[in-house]
């Protein structure tokens, strides 16, 4: 038996921050002594810099590796995040009907026992016009308002209102790295690995880099992002597009000043769609976050920026922007040998849904559970780590086409490719044949597989008015009265959440300052400055 006593994370960014953190923290939970966590990164090349709009996961994960909230909010300028609002994928601008609708993370109202309410809505029994995410949740109500999903009083990363954060992905990376080292234990090397030395069973069995020479380890963690410099370029593991399917692969991006200091900060992603793509706009404590995500088949640099100034306005002017290629897909073999890839190296979803970070999540959970302690376990763990993995990326291929292709826009040839059949697959457009007939179930879903819980298909389809037709099935829904009764008291118990929960800039300023009043907290400033 060879136990396996040494891992390094290649690449500092924040799939190599977090996936380090976690596996630390877990394993010196079990015993400090068994496996050495060690972090390489280079200080020639940077970060992406993108990775600002996460998935509440993030909470229980920055819980887990014991970053205090407050710490968190500061030192990244982070924001709460209660959902996306969808602007303009239902129909283009200057069209009669909804502008918007929005993806909310708290799920439907369900009192125990009470009806579910989705097939109550479809036939009608909420108040006309509502639409569904309106109906079964207070939270459109709460981010409508500027409010924040928690208060002041409410433990670190709990609140009524289910949520994820906004933040600066640079300054994430740098938190995230002063952490895993003051406190976790994680040693971090500054090289730039050259390449690879391979074993005689096809594995990695030490790294050459430029400033310290070799660096062994029994188990390698590829985070070099985009660049996959082991499991690509190394190990050869074949990267799966899934170009056909979801078309865009450019962004144009920029950090856009506010208006004015005190403007009020969505508490939401907005996601705004465009001629042959999306803008997305994330505001962070003292800026916004914005970019158009769009197909180069359909619009070209040049064109795309010209877009993406007009949507900005003033807020554009003298700012400069950034450009990046990416592939939408996937290394079904994420894990080869004793390599694997975690973040960009291992593949990418356009952020239309903020699945990135979301995924470096679940591989460092899923890593640690299998982490062999064996070093001949390898395979089995990697087996299982690359089946888990593969199916969150389909799946989550299937909910973001899903989001383009049930667009009723025929404006641009973009919207059109979108709707066109050959391009949607089979697994999705059995599920939408089966929800014009009765509405999306768990039971459609192996949860475990999911990146998306049911209650987000329901709210995607129906703020996309995706029609199913339930009155065939009337008699099966006897509780229509019931059903009213509770669509009023969610309206009710959201007017009473609006006097509960505080302003969302308010919040995020007053727990910043309660977090610089403490006696330690201008040393630890000082330490990561
Ligand atoms: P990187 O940030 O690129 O880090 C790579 C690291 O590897 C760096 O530290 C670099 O120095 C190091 N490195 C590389 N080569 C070497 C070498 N040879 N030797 C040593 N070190 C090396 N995700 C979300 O969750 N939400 C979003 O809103 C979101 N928006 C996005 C928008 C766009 C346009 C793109 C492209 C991505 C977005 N993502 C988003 C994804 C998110 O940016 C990434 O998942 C996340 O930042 C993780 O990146 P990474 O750490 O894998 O790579």
């Amino acid at each position: 038996m060879q136990r396996l006593r040494k891992v390094l994370v290649v690449g500092g960014g924040t799939a190599g921050w977090l996936t380090a953190c976690y596996l630390a923290k877990a394993v010196n939970a079990a015993n400090p002594a068994s496996v050495q966590v060690h972090l390489v990164e280079s200080d020639r090349i940077g970060l992406i810099g993108f990775g600002e709009s996460t998935f509440p996961s993030i909470r229980g994960t920055l819980s887990a590796i014991g970053l205090d909230e407050r710490r968190f909010l500061v030192e990244t300028c982070a924001t709460y995040k209660q959902g996306i609002r969808f602007r303009h994928w239902v129909r283009p601008p200057g069209t009669p009907g909804k502008e918007h609708f929005f993806h909310p993370f708290s799920v439907p109202s369900q009192r125990p026992g009470g009806p579910e309410l989705l097939p109550y809505w479809l036939l009608g029994a909420a108040p006309a016009g509502l639409g569904f995410a309106d109906a079964v949740t207070m939270q459109s109500l709460v981010v409508d308002r500027s409010r924040a999903p928690k208060r002041t009083r409410d433990p670190d990363y709990q609140g009524p209102m289910n949520h994820a954060y906004q933040f600066d992905a640079g300054r994430f990376a740098m938190l995230l790295a002063e952490h895993g080292q003051q406190v976790l234990g994680i040693q971090r090397h500054v090289a730039t690995v050259e390449r690879a030395v391979l074993d005689d069973h096809g594995g990695i069995a030490k790294l050459v880099t430029t400033e310290l020479g070799e660096l062994q380890a029994d188990l390698y963690v590829d985070c070099t992002g985009m660049r996959a410099g082991l499991i690509g370029e190394a190990l050869q593991s074949p990267y799966r597009s899934c170009g056909d399917v979801l078309f865009t692969d450019r962004a144009v991006a920029m950090q856009a000043p506010y208006p004015r200091p005190d403007a009020p900060i969505p508490s939401f992603t907005l996601c705004t769609a465009q001629e042959s793509g999306w803008i997305w706009d994330i505001g962070l404590q003292k800026r916004r976050g914005v970019g158009y995500v769009y197909s180069s088949r359909h619009a070209d640099a040049t064109h795309a920026e010209e877009t993406f100034r007009r949507y900005l306005g003033s807020a554009a002017d003298g700012q400069e922007v950034t450009h990046i290629r990416f592939d939408n897909g996937y290394r079904p073999e994420a894990w080869r040998g004793n390599c694997v890839a975690v973040g960009l190296s291992g593949g990418f979803m356009e952020p239309l849904e903020s699945t990135g970070i979301a995924l470096v999540e679940l591989a460092a959970y899923l890593l640690t559970h299998l982490l062999p302690g064996d070093r001949d376990d390898m395979g089995r763990a990697a087996r299982h780590f690359n089946a888990m993995m593969s199916a969150r990326y389909e799946r989550i291929v299937d909910f973001i086409k899903m989001h383009y292709c049930l667009s009723q826009r025929r404006d641009s040839a973009f919207w059109i490719d979108n709707a066109d059949p050959t391009g949607i697959p089979q697994s999705l457009q059995d599920k939408l044949a089966q929800w014009r007939h009765r509405p999306p179930h768990r039971l459609d879903f192996v949860g475990d597989l999911e990146m998306f819980l049911v209650s987000s298909w329901q709210y995607m389809l129906y703020g996309m008015e995706f029609e199913t037709d339930l009155e065939p099935l009337r008699s099966a829904y006897p509780r229509g009265v019931e059903a009213s009764r509770e669509f009023a008291m969610i309206r009710q118990a959201a007017t009473q959440a609006l006097d509960d929960l505080p302003d969302h800039r308010a919040l995020v300023e007053h727990l910043c300052d309660e977090y610089r009043r403490r006696p330690h907290a201008a040393a630890a400033r000082a330490a990561i400055a």
